[in-house]
């Protein structure tokens, strides 16, 4: 055991989640009250959120005809708050060295077979301005955990990530992290970096769980890394990013314990999670457990918990990534997720390797399948992505910074989010960002596509809106870059 953790407490009350899911086993009187059931999916869509309670009902049914209502409550829900804006971002994995043997993990420090790998400057900066050339505006960066690369050493690469740039109007705007848990010292000096949101899965709120997983290295104890984000928001980190990992524990069980903790993080600094992730088990090199999840959780019941999660959070982006399948993703969007990333490479230098791919090779390691983290299920290019979600779905692509760096973040965030102001800023950046995709980065099908689109939302609009923004999206047209409201 780690003595850091000795005074944490831990605020994951398991007596109160068992008691719920127990009261809303299929059979139950309550989960057969049809009434309470359509009260509570009209609570959720009044933006009203869901108790613990009321979230298990939704989670533990098995009659088709409630989880489709709860599906389309869901979409309708998000619809009304989001539109059809969707938020592009893509992951960038820094270093696979790593001190902690998590069971599930490709990077464990047990997995000999693992080519291990820290990027230099140069390699970090070579794999941003890949990303750049794309069109990427918004990184996710991806360290393992390792004593010799601290928290100065992570700050000093979000500042290369910052500083690296193409030309004048290729640089990242936002840079979040996926780190271990640090001291709050040590998140300050993220923070007086530039973090957009800090982001770090407990991977199961099931403590034996936990602990049968986590087996060597600070990450095995428990309490240090249930209380991270406390740590991050006191160091001044408004945005931080929960979630659990999905097949190791009951599923269910694991969102009504994410629903407890963002519920902890709010009453105790004010405001709760600005995301929230739901990664599945993935096959990973070196790691059986993930081949085989202790808990299996099919396609059907992971897109009810992504849309209980709407409904309970409605003003909380909800995270997908490449782990799944194209189709997946399409419904899993339909019903919740708001921010997806695209394109990704899931181990260090995997962007540059890709530069280097054989016409034939259509895996996303290319002949390296010992470096990944995991196995990814959407291989398409970030091109292919954005035109298939304008053209066959009719969602609008945002790379939008703008809230974090006008100071909309954490309490301001979501008080503006849940009285609707945030709308007048949201829509015309989504359009203003994907005007600069177009005309930058598009190949010519997604230009004709997307030109097609922002027509659509220009004619749509309020008329004094529309005649704002058509002047903004002209000066964009006429060359300036990075105009936002
Ligand atoms: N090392 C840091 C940590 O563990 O918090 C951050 C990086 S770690 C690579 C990021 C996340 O990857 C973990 O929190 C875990 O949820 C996820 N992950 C690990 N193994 C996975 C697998 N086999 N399939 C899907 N996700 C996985
Ligand atoms: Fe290391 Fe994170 Fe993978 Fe665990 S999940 S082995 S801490 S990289």
């Amino acid at each position: 055991m780690f003595p850091r953790s000795a005074h944490l407490a831990d605020f994951i009350d398991l007596d109160r989640i068992s008691t719920a899911l127990a009261a809303a086993q299929p059979g139950a009187p309550a989960a057969t009250d049809a009434a309470r059931l359509e009260d509570i999916l009209a609570k959720a869509e009044a933006r009203a959120g869901l108790t613990l309670e009321e979230a298990a009902l939704l989670l533990r049914t098995r009659n088709p005809e409630t989880d489709q209502r709860i599906l389309a409550a869901a979409s309708r829900l998000k619809k009304s708050i989001y539109g059809n804006r969707l938020v592009l971002f893509a992951p960038l994995y820094v270093t696979n060295e790593c001190c902690n043997r998590c069971v599930y993990c490709g990077f464990q420090d047990s997995n000999t077979a693992l080519d291990r790998r820290t990027l230099t400057e140069a390699e970090l900066q070579r794999e941003v301005r890949i990303l750049e050339s794309q069109g990427q505006k918004r990184l996710l960066l991806v360290y393992g955990e390792h004593p010799t690369r601290g928290a100065e050493w992570i700050a000093r690469t979000m500042r290369t990530v910052y500083e690296t740039s193409n030309e004048a109007h290729d640089h990242i705007r936002r840079v979040n992290v996926n780190c271990a848990p640090l001291s709050v010292e040590d998140f300050r000096l993220l923070q007086q970096e530039g973090i957009g949101t800090y982001q770090c899965f407990q991977e199961t709120y099931h403590r034996p769980t936990y602990e049968a997983m986590h087996l060597r290295g600070p990450k095995a104890d428990y309490l240090w890394r249930l209380h991270a984000l406390h740590r991050a928001m006191e160091a001044g980190i408004e945005d931080v990013g929960m979630g659990p990992l999905l097949g190791l524990y009951d599923p269910d069980f694991e969102v009504l314990a994410t629903l407890m903790h963002a519920a902890r993080l709010e009453a105790d600094c004010g405001v709760g999670p600005h995301t929230v992730s739901f990664p599945r088990l993935e096959p990973a090199l070196g790691a059986e457990v993930a081949s085989r999840p202790p808990h299996h959780l099919s396609d059907e019941h992971f897109t009810r918990i992504v849309a209980v999660l709407r409904l309970a959070l409605p003003y909380t982006g909800l995270i997908l990534s490449t782990r799944e399948s194209e189709a997946l993703r399409t419904r899993l969007i339909e019903v919740g997720v708001s921010q997806i990333s695209a394109a990704s490479r899931t181990y260090p230098g995997g962007y540059a390797d890709a530069e280097q791919q054989q016409p034939d090779d259509t895996t996303q390691c290319h002949g390296r399948p010992d470096a990944q983290q995991f196995a990814t299920g959407d291989h398409r290019s970030l091109d292919a992505v954005v035109h298939d979600i304008v053209q066959n779905h009719g969602y609008l692509p945002s790379w939008c910074t703008a809230c974090y760096r006008a100071g909309r973040t954490g309490e301001h965030f979501m008080d503006l989010a849940k009285t609707g102001g945030i709308q007048k800023f949201c829509h015309p950046n989504s359009l203003l960002t994907f005007q600069e995709y177009l005309l930058d980065y598009a190949s010519p099908e997604t230009r004709a596509a997307g030109n097609a689109l922002i027509e659509r939302e220009l004619a749509a609009m309020p008329e004094s809106r529309c005649a704002r923004v058509a002047a903004l999206l002209g000066r964009i047209q006429n060359g300036e870059r990075d105009l936002y409201l």
